[in-house]
């Protein structure tokens, strides 16, 4: 009979957070890995079409470029979320993931899977924002202050 090796540090995530943890973000790594295959694939099959077609006019070939450039922007930022989701399942790893980052707390499993990369729990990101609202006014008048020394100075 195996026995589970359970640490006993208590510090340690339990196992069945983990495993759901580790599966929103898998879950979200192949979804993104299947469009990303997928957008590689039609613009693959679209361009061994436009080669067999012959030569597109001027205003043709523009707007198969901007398609290809938005296309590009598409999946450039599909593999900045990929390499996201590559840290943060490191991060699950060394089991700093999922925890707040401002005070410590386990960031809520229904946070995580609405925003898996959350790094701050619901009060403390509510908290952030009403500091930054309040940052920005205080900089609006600073700014408008300092604009104000300036032109004295
Ligand atoms: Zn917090």
């Amino acid at each position: 009979m195996r026995t589970l090796n359970k640490k006993a540090s208590g510090g340690d995530m339990n196992r069945e957070r983990y495993a759901e943890l580790k599966g929103i973000l898998e879950e979200r790594r192949r979804e993104i890995m299947d469009q990303v295959q997928e957008k590689i694939r039609d613009v693959r099959t679209e361009g061994a079409n436009s080669s067999t077609h012959g030569v597109l006019d001027a205003a043709e070939t523009s707007e198969s470029d901007i398609q290809d450039e938005i296309e590009f922007a598409l999946i450039q930022m599909k593999a900045e979320t990929l390499h996201k989701i590559e840290e943060a399942l490191r991060r699950l790893e060394e089991n700093t993931f999922g925890y707040c980052f401002e005070c410590g707390a386990e960031i809520s499993e229904r946070r995580l899977r609405a925003l898996p990369f959350a790094v701050r729990c619901k009060d403390c990101e509510e908290a952030r924002e009403i500091a930054h609202q309040r940052e920005r006014l205080i900089a609006q008048r600073r700014g408008a202050a300092s604009l104000f020394i300036d032109m004295q100075g």
